[in-house]
């Protein structure tokens, strides 16, 4: 099922376009990358250039985040790389918090084009990608319901019992996030390793 979604998703931008935009992110050295909306229908973001574009692409605004496409030019070919054929810790951490449903990358493999996605969570174990997710957004409301100007001299004001609190919410944040972080190395180190990387989904162009 989801399968088919990632499939109906790259089918908006095409087969002859997505060749393209990897064969240009190759020749130029850049990345490129976009978002996949939806409401009903699938639409794109605009594409995204340069290096980790995707971490400050714009959201889908109004529309649900459902997965997203970049490039991964291999770089210096005198130089060994053996990260750009994988999905990257970055990309994980990133398609985790953007809560998206797939994450696909593009490279030239074997001179050829090819789309690999992979889903959720990318062997980060669910407790830990939830327990992120969850510690992060129950710090964010406090800390918002506290302090809604998230003014400092504002912070210093607060009771010693509220501050306490979001103290402590932020120790649990903080500790889950450092967990989410390794385990998102660990999870990219493993993923490259495996046969086509460990992707869920693979495509030649
Ligand atoms: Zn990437």
């Amino acid at each position: 099922m989801t399968t088919q979604r990632i499939k109906d998703a790259l089918k908006v931008i095409g087969t002859d376009k997505l060749k393209d935009i990897i064969i240009k992110s190759e020749k130029d050295n850049r990345e490129y990358g976009l978002k996949f909306c939806n409401n009903g229908h699938i639409t794109t973001t605009d594409t995204c250039v340069g290096s980790g574009c995707m971490l400050h692409i714009e959201p889908c605004k109004d529309k649900k985040t459902i997965g997203s496409f970049h490039t991964h030019p291999r770089g210096d070919p005198t130089e060994e790389n053996p990260y750009y054929n994988a999905i990257s810790d970055t990309d994980i951490k990133h398609s985790i918090y953007s809560n998206e449903e797939f994450h696909c990358i593009g490279v030239i493999q074997d001179e050829k084009p090819t789309i690999k996605c992979y889903l959720p969570y990318y062997g980060v174990k669910k407790d830990v990608a939830s327990n992120f997710l969850e510690s992060m957004s129950n710090y964010e409301k406090k800390s918002h319901e506290y302090n809604p100007t998230g003014r400092y001299d504002e912070l210093q004001k607060l009771s010693h019992e509220k501050s306490e609190e979001l103290g402590n919410l932020f120790t649990k944040y903080n500790t889950a996030y450092k967990k989410f972080v390794d385990a998102s190395e660990q999870a990219a180190i493993k993923l490259r390793n495996l046969p086509n990387q460990g992707a869920d989904f693979i495509m030649e162009l």
